[in-house]
């Protein structure tokens, strides 16, 4: 059966486009006669707020996404996390690093192809003294190989990304203790059962550190479907910032099935914008009509939003 997931961070309220992810992930996971999981992403707690977590719930509901169940929020998957840091460790996949933000910056490190700076592994190799002599709490990153990781997406195709050039040794817990995103999705993924994960193009950059945590870790991947972004119509990803593109806003003038059917007219599920419920385009949901709409990012201009 398929298992798909729900992932919000509650970290503000949704908008059109994390809608629109929420909408493709259930739709796709119901077309098959599937469940879909709640996860919510408060890993980090300076960022977090439950009314935030209440508001999104509640921005599924109406749009007419339900859950078959709830998995454990990040905020208490503590425990979950350091056993999976504990069985890399074991294996001497990963390390404490202590550089500072200046240090790092310092380090004449190369540069990812989309401008992020790779972690010159300058704590790799230091001695038991060595760590014993640094005073300032270390983050933990994880030693990566000297290696291609390749996977099919579902809707972007096949991908193939060298680790050590893209991502180098990259956090898995700050410094502060708490887990990086990329361990806790894996490590809940993996505990919630989940099969399919779709979730927008900006994360496919992610999927190969995380395809290598799961086979460290001898956890069974789920496949990944990365689905273009809706765009600002000056070419800014949506946030928070579009006001008028939140949930809270559309929710005031419009009907759900406004809503989604704006979101399948503009991922091409649908030659025109006509009302439908989410039951509706589940019933006659497939991939293949997002795959001839293409894989580019999509931009909401102002005049598609005159019904
Ligand atoms: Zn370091």
């Amino acid at each position: 059966m398929v298992v798909g997931r729900f992932a919000p961070s509650p970290s503000g309220r949704m908008h059109l486009g994390n809608a629109a992810v929420a909408l493709l992930a259930w739709a796709s996971a119901k077309s098959r006669g599937g469940e879909v999981v709640l996860r919510v992403e408060d890993l980090d707690p300076a960022r977090s707020r439950r009314e935030f977590a209440e508001g999104i719930m509640d921005d599924l509901r109406w749009l007419g996404l339900t859950w078959d169940r709830r998995a454990e929020d990040q905020s208490r998957r503590g425990a979950a996390y350091a056993a999976a840091l504990e069985k890399l460790d074991a294996m001497g996949l990963v390390y404490p690093c202590y550089c500072s933000r200046d240090e790092l910056h310092a380090a004449s490190a190369p540069h990812a192809s989309d401008g992020r700076i790779i972690y010159a592994g300058t704590c790799r190799s230091l001695t038991a003294a060595e760590r014993a002599a640094r005073t300032k709490p270390p983050c933990l990153r994880a030693r990566v190989p000297e290696r291609e990781i390749a996977f099919t997406d579902g809707l972007q195709g096949p991908q193939s990304m060298s680790l050590a050039r893209e991502w180098g040794d990259f956090i898995v817990r700050r410094a502060d203790g708490v887990a990086a995103y990329q361990l806790a999705v894996v490590v809940d993924d993996a505990a919630n059962g989940i099969t399919e994960v779709v979730r927008g193009r900006d994360l496919l950059t992610s999927t190969p550190v995380q395809l290598w945590l799961y086979e460290a870790l001898g956890l069974a991947a789920p496949s990944f479907i990365h689905v273009p972004m809706l765009m600002s119509a000056d070419g800014r990803r949506l946030s928070k910032r579009d006001g008028d593109l939140s949930l809270e806003s559309l929710r005031e003038k419009w009907p759900p099935e406004k809503v989604v059917g704006l979101i399948a007219w503009l991922y091409g599920l649908t030659g025109r914008w006509e009302c439908l419920s989410a039951k509706e385009l589940a019933a006659d949901f497939a991939w293949d009509k997002l795959r001839e709409k293409g894989r580019r990012d999509i931009a909401v201009r102002p005049k598609d939003l005159l019904f």
